[in-house]
């Protein structure tokens, strides 16, 4: 027996729609690119830590990549940027310490 994910009430497998609240029941298994709302905060908190763990954000960009393509999409972003500023700071500081 299957329930309801909305609101719990009893469903049987060949229903389209809760009869308790009226929630598509199908359509809710069957789309995978369902509007996962993603918050600014999480975003953010990914961001960061693909920002200065590029090599944690590009696991997190693969991990992301089906189920959440946003925060996929953030983490994508942020490590790149993450890499270009490590390889930065090396070239930057690679000569100062051959001259010592
Ligand atoms: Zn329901």
């Amino acid at each position: 027996m299957n329930y309801c994910p909305n609101c719990g009430t009893k469903i049987t497998k060949n229903q389209d729609f809760c009869l308790g609240c009226g929630k598509a029941l199908k359509n809710n298994y069957s789309l995978p690119n369902s509007n996962i709302e993603t918050s600014d905060d999480l975003k953010i908190f990914y961001a960061i830590i693909s920002l200065f763990f590029p090599i944690v954000g590009a696991i997190m960009y693969y991990l992301f990549k089906k189920t959440n393509l946003e925060i996929a999409k953030t983490c994508n972003m942020f490590s790149w940027l993450g890499f270009l500023i490590m390889f930065l700071l090396i070239f930057w500081w690679l000569p100062f310490i051959f001259v010592k």
